[in-house]
This record gives C-alpha cells, sequence and structure tokens, in this order.
C-alpha cells in the first residue's frame, strides 16, 4: 500500500532526525525537513522517523489513516 508523508513546516525545527534515519524519504530543506516523494511505498523507517522526531511535526497516513507517530 503507498504511504503519504507530510510534514508541518510550522513544527518543524530542522532537528535532522527524519533525515538521519531515512535520508531518501527526508531532506532538510533550508529551515525545514521535507519529503522529496510525498508517497512513498510502505516504509518502516517512516514511522520510526515519525516517532523519533522531537516536535512531532512528521505524519505518515495509508489512505488517510494516521499510522504514525505511534501511541
Ligand atoms: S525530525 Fe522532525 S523536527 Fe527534525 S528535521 Fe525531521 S521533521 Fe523536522
Amino acid at each position: 500500500m503507498t504511504w503519504e508523508i507530510e510534514i508541518d513546516p510550522q513544527l518543524c525545527m530542522a532537528s535532522g532526525s527524519c533525515a538521519a534515519i531515512a535520508p531518501d524519504l527526508f531532506v532538510l530543506d533550508g529551515a525545514h525537513a521535507r519529503p522529496p516523494h510525498d508517497r512513498i511505498e510502505e516504509d518502516e523507517r517512516a514511522l520510526d522517523a515519525a516517532d523519533v522526531c522531537p516536535a512531532m511535526a512528521i505524519t505518515v497516513r495509508a489512505a488517510g489513516k494516521v499510522l504514525g507517530p505511534r501511541p
């Protein structure tokens, strides 16, 4: 299934944690991270990044359902 990655630029503090986990899924672009691809194939690293984001800025969804960050 295709997943969607969203990063809230208002929350992102450019810590770089997401890009360290998955540099192909998250890139630092100036003061914020962004996903080079809004839609990805299932990839646990996207959930790992959402879990460790200190700003809770990353949301991962599948068909509109929130998968991460995990509770
Ligand atoms: S881990 Fe979160 S705060 Fe850090 S760069 Fe990525 S989205 Fe921004």
